[in-house]
């Protein structure tokens, strides 16, 4: 019985173990994990489970190999050495990954946890444990870490300066740009709440760990000034700017942070990225200051003025003292531009602003207008007399010369005044009255100083409908040419007329010249009437050979600005042409200011009028520079003495001695003189005496309208 019993147990157990590698079959067969055995030389003798063909990777192929003995590609958590120690050491292992390659060429992931065999006398007998397939958790892992590896790279490597923190306010990156631009390297501030150190010399919050602590509007402006903004184009995001004078040897950074968020929508930190705007803020500030200050002489321009005025004007209603404005103008300043050219002008322009500089008081203010007005604001004034010793001694700087390219030049300045409350408490309204003075100034003759009054207004508005007037008056016929005759004094014949324009208007009535000429030539008029007049005369003198059978020659001021037209010469020659003229019939009459510049435009169209046979009259000799050297250097073949001159005949002893030494130093150039003006036979007498060759004046007609020219008999000598 006994044997019965021991088999019947023997059966038992088998039936056990049976039942158990049933159980461990069926539960092998559930997951994709398997068993597995190994003897005591660690070779596999048993598989169990994903064993036929797991994945097209025969597990049972393995039989009767060791572990160590496949093609194991190691992983990264893959420890063979340490593996191998566990299993002849005896000792259980879990986890234990590897790689291999599957006889389909497929490479496949394991995960082995094995426990080792002991019989009964504790004599190792081998291994056994399970593995699973982790390839897909494996392939997961090394795509996440490629693609970290990749984002890292991104932050690390990206030439946009940024750093991130964590809701501790521990910085967690800090890209290489960062570092480069802060100077402060990643390990130095990673892990630590330093990151300020990157931009300041003390410790303060950065945009970021605003941003984390969700801050308050306030708190951002009180780090940040009105320095900083919502951003309009990230959602969440600040930005914020400052100037850094240790970044760069001192530079301008935009900050931009934002929040970083888990999925749920939780902030877990922030990241803040920045960069150099230097030369952005460079820019603005360059348009801020062309917007407030005038390019040529660095002074706050009419803008920034009025800003100042009205500061000032607040400043002296509450304090009850009074502010001048002192609107100063060069004179003629234009004449310096014609004749010198702009540079020169503009020099001239950058001179006069160091003057006004250096002579103003510390609490005044200056400005340039435009043009070549400037203003001088005074500030705390409490009399007037107080302000014209300012505006007398600004006239007497004005009055030393210049220097220019070795030229000496004398210019002159009208300076006009108006006074708060007085003359207006509104800034543009004292600006204007100090013009109106300013004007003032100019008509009653220049380098000096007037104070606004009431009764100025008249004058100036006649000014402004002058010039708005002009504009139209060629197209509505308003102008029109007068001739007056030229006689040559040895004949008493008519050699010429000179054609003055005319100018009546129905609101103003008839305009002379003198008003109007000017500004013409400041408006740039005089461009298109000059060559209205200039068809005129031509067209007068074409008339005049039809009906009368002689010629006679047409003398036509030309304006400086004529002179410099790249089209005058053009327009000359096809006029003659036009009415048949030969060029000898026209006389140019100019004055000696447009040669001053030497500018070789100008030398260039003199030579072409000449070339043409036109001759050329100096105008009003004897006023201005009247200089000798003109006469000899340029070809004139006519010298006009300025009219101010033969009428000091009678009222001035040296008159007649200057006419005379005129004359013959005209002469002795082989120039003919016209002399102008002529209004009496005494004068008439003493020319003809000294052989001025021909005289223009009342004494024979006043300028005439055409029809009455040609009633005009020779004057009988
Ligand atoms: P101007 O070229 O020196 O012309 C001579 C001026 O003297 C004329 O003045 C004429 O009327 C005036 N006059 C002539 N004889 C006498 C006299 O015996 N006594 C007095 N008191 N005056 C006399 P007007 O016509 O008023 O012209 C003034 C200036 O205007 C001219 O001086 C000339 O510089 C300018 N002008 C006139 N017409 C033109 C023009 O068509 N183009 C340009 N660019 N300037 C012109
Ligand atoms: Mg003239
Ligand atoms: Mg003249």
């Amino acid at each position: 019985m006994p044997s019965t019993t021991h088999e019947d147990s023997w059966r038992e157990s088998d039936k056990e173990i049976k039942e158990q590698l049933g159980l461990l079959e069926a539960y092998a067969d559930a997951t994709s994990d398997w068993y597995w055995e190994q003897d005591d030389s660690f070779r596999f003798t048993k598989f169990v489970g994903s064993d036929a063909e797991y994945q097209r990777f025969s597990l049972s192929s393995l039989i009767g190999k060791r572990r160590w003995e496949l093609d194991i590609y190691p992983t990264e958590n893959c420890k063979l050495q340490d593996h191998i120690n566990d299993c002849t050491s005896h000792r259980p292992f879990r986890n234990f990954e590897y790689e291999v390659i599957g006889s389909n060429g497929n490479t496949r992931c394991f995960s082995i946890s094995g426990v080792p065999l002991f019989d009964d006398q504790g004599k190792f007998t081998g291994y056994r444990g399970i593995g699973t397939d982790i390839s897909d958790l494996h392939q997961n892992r090394v795509e996440r870490k490629k693609h970290e590896t990749r984002l890292n790279q991104v932050i690390k490597r990206i030439p946009i300066a940024g750093f991130a923190i964590d809701t501790e306010h521990k910085i967690t990156d800090w890209n290489a740009t960062c570092e480069h631009l802060t100077g402060l390297a990643s390990t130095e501030v990673t892990g630590t709440r330093t990151g300020w150190k990157g931009f300041y010399l003390e410790p303060r919050p950065l945009l970021a760990d605003l941003v984390v602590d969700n801050a308050p509007d306030n708190t951002f402006k009180h780090y940040y000034g009105n320095h900083y903004r919502r951003s309009t184009l990230i959602e969440d995001a600040y930005e914020a700017e400052g100037y850094f004078p240790n970044i760069l040897g001192g530079c301008w950074l935009l900050f931009t942070a934002t929040p970083l968020k888990d999925e749920e929508g939780s902030v877990i930190g922030a990241v803040e990225t920045f960069h150099d705007i230097s030369h952005q803020k460079k820019q603005e500030q360059q348009i801020l200051r062309q917007a407030h200050f005038d390019s040529l002489t660095n002074l706050p321009n009419r803008f920034l003025a009025l800003d100042r005025l009205t500061m000032l004007l607040n400043e002296a209603t509450r304090n009850q003292t009074k502010v001048a404005v002192l609107l100063l103008d060069l004179d003629q300043f234009k004449k310096v531009n014609d004749s010198l050219g702009h540079d020169v002008g503009d020099n001239l322009l950058i001179e006069c602003a160091h003057r006004l500089e250096e002579n103003i008081r510390s609490g005044d203010a200056i400005a340039r207008l435009g043009g070549d007005e400037f203003i001088v604001i005074i500030n705390n004034v409490n009399t007037v007399e107080e302000v014209e010793i300012i505006g007398r001694n600004l006239l007497k700087k004005f009055r030393e010369v210049f220097k220019f390219e070795g030229r000496d030049l004398l210019l002159t300045a009208s300076v006009g005044i108006s006074l708060s409350p007085d003359d207006g408490d509104d800034p543009q309204v004292l600006l204007r009255n100090a013009e109106l003075a300013m004007y003032h100034a100019k008509e009653v003759g220049r380098n000096m100083c007037q104070f606004f009054s009431q009764r100025m207004n008249a004058g100036v508005t006649r000014r402004l409908q002058l010039e708005e007037q002009l504009h139209s008056a060629l197209e509505k016929g308003e102008l029109y040419v007068h001739y007056q005759p030229v006689v040559e004094i040895s004949t008493g014949q008519i050699e010429g007329a000179e054609a003055l324009l005319r100018w009546n208007n129905p609101k103003l009535g008839q305009v002379s010249p003198e008003e109007f000429i000017p500004i013409a030539e400041q408006s740039g008029l005089i461009m298109p009437i000059g060559y209205f007049v200039l068809s005129e005369a031509l067209w007068f003198a074409h008339r005049w050979q039809q009906k009368k059978k002689f010629q006679l020659n047409v003398a036509v001021n030309l304006s400086p600005l004529q002179l410099r037209d790249k089209k005058l010469i053009a327009r000359v020659e096809a006029e003659l042409t036009r009415y048949s003229l030969p060029g000898d019939r026209l006389k140019l009459e100019i004055t000696e200011g447009v040669l001053l510049g030497n500018q070789e435009h100008v030398t260039q169209s003199i030579k072409a009028l000449k070339a043409l046979g036109i001759s050329l009259s100096m105008d009003d000799f004897g006023t201005g520079y009247s200089s000798l050297s003109y006469l000899r250097k340029y070809p004139f073949n006519i010298v006009k003495i300025d009219r101010s001159f033969i009428q000091e005949f009678e009222t001035d002893a040296t008159a007649p001695a200057l006419i005379n030494a005129t004359i013959a130093m005209a002469h002795s150039l082989g120039l003919e003189v016209v002399a102008e003006g002529v209004e009496t036979q005494t004068q008439f007498d003493y020319l003809k005496l000294n052989k001025c060759n021909y005289i223009q004046g009342y004494f024979f007609s006043k300028p005439l309208a055409e029809d009455a020219f040609w009633d005009l008999k020779d004057l009988p000598i």
